[in-house]
C-alpha cells in the first residue's frame, strides 16, 4: 500500500513536471498564430524601400510568454532574429497583467477568473506575481532588462530622448539594433495605488494604457459593463502619468474615457493597437469621430494586424486600413500597432513586414507616406514626448 502511494505521489509530480515543461509552449502556440501562407512576393522596389525604413511598432505582448527573445522560434510572432529580418527597429513591449476568462469584445466582468494568474503559475513566475498585477508588469520589464544586458548588440532599452538619440546613433554602425520601450496594457497594473505609477516609471515604463478588457478603478473599458468615463482615481492617475512624462494609450478604453482624457490633457494620446469603425465595423474599435479628435490633438493611431481590428489579417487588409486611416485623420497620425504575441491570429510574423511595404506601394501610397506610417511618425512622437 505504502509503495502504491509513493508511486502515486511520484506520478503526480511527474505529470506536474510535464505540465510545467509543456503547458506554456502549448498555450503560446495556440494563442499567437500565424496562418499558413505562401511566402509573400516582394518587388525589388518594395525591398529597397523597406530596407531603408525606420520601422516602429506600438504594441507587442511578447514579454508575456516563456520564450527567450534572443532566439528564433517557429511559433509566436516576435523574437529578435525575426524582428531583424523584418527590419523592425522600435518596439513598444506592452505588459499584460490581467485577462478575464471568456475574453470577448462585447462584455467582460471585472471579477471573472483571471487567465494570467494561471499563466504566471504555469510559467513559474515569482510567487509575488500570483497576487500582484504591479509585480506582473515589473517581472515582464525585468525580462527586457535582462535581455538588454545579455544581448546588447541586439537590444537597447529606450527610456528617454537621450537614449533614443543614442540608439539612432548606434544604429548607424549596427543597423539591426532593436530599441525596446516598456508599456502597460491596462492600469489595473497599478494595483489600485497611485504610487505605483512612480514605481513603474522608475522601472522604465514610458507608456500606460488606461484600461484593458474590463472596467477598472480608473474607468470603463470598451469591452466592460459600465461604459463609464474616468473616475476621480482615473483623473488623478492621468495627472500623475502626465507629470512624469508617461505616454497615454487609450486603446481598449470606453469612448467616454477617451473623451474625458482628451479634456484633461494637452499631451497627444496614442491608440496603440486598433482599427477604424468606418473601415471595419467592430466592437473593438471606437468611433471615427473620436479618432479624428485624437488626431486633431496631435495623437497617433496605430493600426493592428488582426481580424478583430481590421476585418481581415492579410498585408493587403492592413494596407487598406492604413489608407482608410490616412483619409480619415491624415498621414501624420497613422502608425503600426501589430498586437503581435497578443493572442491574435495574423497572416505574417515580425520577419515578414516587407509584405506591408509591398501592399502599401500597391495601394499607391507615396514613399513619404509609407515612411511616416511605418515608423517615422512613431519616432517623431518619441523624440518629442519621451522624458
Ligand atoms: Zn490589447
Amino acid at each position: 500500500m505504502k509503495k502504491f502511494f509513493t508511486l502515486l505521489v511520484l506520478a503526480s509530480f511527474l505529470s506536474l513536471g510535464l505540465f510545467f515543461v509543456f503547458a506554456p509552449g502549448i498555450v503560446d502556440k495556440g494563442q499567437n498564430i500565424v496562418v499558413e501562407h505562401q511566402p509573400y512576393a516582394i518587388s525589388p522596389q518594395a525591398a529597397e524601400l523597406h530596407s531603408s525604413l525606420m520601422i516602429g511598432d506600438w504594441h507587442g505582448d511578447s514579454l508575456l510568454w516563456m520564450r527567450n527573445l534572443s532566439e528564433r522560434y517557429d511559433y509566436g510572432h516576435l523574437d529578435f532574429p525575426r524582428m531583424q529580418q523584418g527590419n523592425l527597429g522600435l518596439q513598444m513591449f506592452t505588459t499584460v497583467t490581467k485577462s478575464p476568462s471568456g475574453l470577448n469584445y462585447e462584455l467582460n466582468q471585472a471579477d471573472a477568473r483571471d487567465d494570467i494568474t494561471l499563466l504566471a503559475m504555469a510559467q513559474r513566475w515569482p510567487t509575488a506575481t500570483w497576487t500582484s498585477l504591479t509585480e506582473r508588469a515589473l517581472f515582464q520589464a525585468e525580462k527586457l532588462y535582462k535581455l538588454a544586458a545579455r544581448d546588447p548588440d541586439n537590444l537597447m532599452l529606450i527610456r528617454s530622448r537621450m537614449e533614443l538619440a543614442d540608439f539612432l546613433e548606434r544604429r548607424q554602425s549596427n543597423p539591426t539594433l532593436i530599441g525596446g520601450l516598456l508599456g502597460t496594457e491596462g492600469s489595473h497594473a497599478l494595483d489600485g495605488d497611485l504610487e505605483n505609477i512612480q514605481r513603474l516609471f522608475n522601472n522604465g515604463f514610458r507608456m500606460m494604457s488606461l484600461q484593458h478588457f474590463f472596467d477598472n478603478k480608473l474607468g470603463g473599458s470598451l469591452h466592460g459593463t459600465s461604459g463609464g468615463g474616468l473616475t476621480q482615481f482615473g483623473r488623478d492617475a492621468v495627472a500623475e502619468m502626465l507629470a512624469l512624462g508617461i505616454m497615454l494609450d487609450v486603446s481598449h478604453s470606453s469612448e467616454q474615457v477617451v473623451v474625458d482624457t482628451l479634456a484633461i490633457t494637452d499631451k497627444p494620446l496614442i491608440v496603440s493597437h486598433t482599427g477604424f469603425q468606418g473601415h471595419c465595423e467592430s466592437p473593438r474599435n471606437i468611433s471615427d469621430k473620436l479618432m479624428q479628435q485624437i488626431a486633431a490633438a496631435g495623437g497617433l493611431i496605430a493600426v493592428g494586424f488582426w481580424e478583430g481590428a481590421i476585418c481581415g489579417n492579410s498585408p493587403a487588409t492592413v494596407a487598406e486600413a492604413i489608407v482608410y486611416g490616412i483619409g480619415l485623420v491624415g498621414e501624420d497620425h497613422i502608425a503600426l500597432g501589430s498586437d503581435f504575441d497578443g493572442s491574435v491570429t495574423t497572416s505574417f510574423d515580425g520577419s515578414e513586414l516587407a509584405a506591408i511595404t509591398e501592399a502599401l506601394l500597391q495601394a499607391n501610397l507615396s514613399e513619404q507616406q509609407i515612411r511616416k506610417v511605418m515608423g517615422d511618425n512613431m519616432l517623431l512622437y518619441l523624440q518629442t514626448y519621451l522624458p
